[in-house]
């Protein structure tokens, strides 16, 4: 069967996300605009992921645990995990290597974990908009060592996506699968013989996108849709 998703999307734990951007509104939000599954991909934390995927179970909506990694030379790599503890070892272990810089709420944005009744429970302390302390090749080791998938994210947008900001793109077997951001042209040789995903890195409610991607899964569940994304791989 063939399932709408967009697997690129902030709460507001992201300090660049929305306060709006709690894990059950934007799960509620992606069930209205008809998605059958999302990834939740915070900035090197994975901690609003359990309300996310309590907020999936209760709408009906596949939550595939995610997180966006920034690298060391700046390039943002999205891991996707095959469980919310998987997710939430990985989210940890990527905090660790954060720079101690504190977030100013005032400046950056709030920073909001989010609780069982959809309410502020606290705050993450280091800003997670820095880059982490690791490689390109660091970052795919932890993502790989929790089990996880590799996604370069957004390669043809900015300064964070990888050919912005390695210069080049790294060729096969390196990277099978990337995140191509819909709308901005990416050149020919970056995406040739690579799966391909397109999601919209939506940072408020308005900005989720409805069904324009698809992926064939098994069953619309965690497992079948881990599993799809993975057989891309080879
Ligand atoms: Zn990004
Ligand atoms: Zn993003």
């Amino acid at each position: 069967m063939e399932i709408s998703y967009d697997f690129h999307i902030h709460s507001c734990l992201s300090p660049c996300g929305d306060d709006e951007m709690t894990p059950w509104n934007l799960v509620g939000m992606a069930k209205v605009m008809g998605l059958d599954a999302i990834a939740l991909t915070d900035h090197n934390t994975t901690r609003n992921l359990p309300q996310a995927m309590a907020a999936g179970d209760a709408y009906g909506v596949t939550v595939l645990p995610g997180m966006e990694i920034s690298s060391k030379e700046d390039v943002h790599i999205l891991g996707y995990f095959p469980s919310l503890e998987a997710a939430l070892a990985a989210g940890d272990e990527v905090y660790s290597h954060l720079p101690d810089i504190m977030n100013k709420a005032d400046l950056f944005g709030n920073q909001n974990l989010i609780g069982d009744e959809d309410e502020v429970i606290g705050t993450l302390e280091k800003l997670l908009i820095n880059a982490t302390d690791l490689s390109v090749d660091e970052v795919s080791a932890l993502i790989e060592k929790h089990g996880g998938i590799v996604v370069p994210a957004h390669i043809n947008r900015g300064s964070n996506g990888m050919i912005g900001a390695l210069g080049l793109m790294p060729f096969l077997p390196q990277f099978p699968m990337i995140e191509v951001y819909p709308g901005v042209d990416c050149p020919a040789y970056a995406t040739k013989g690579r799966f391909q995903l397109h999601s919209s890195d939506a940072h408020r409610l308005d900005a989720l996108h409805g069904p324009e991607f698809f992926l064939d899964v098994k069953e619309n569940s965690l497992s079948g849709v881990f599993e799809s994304l993975k057989s891309k791989l080879s």
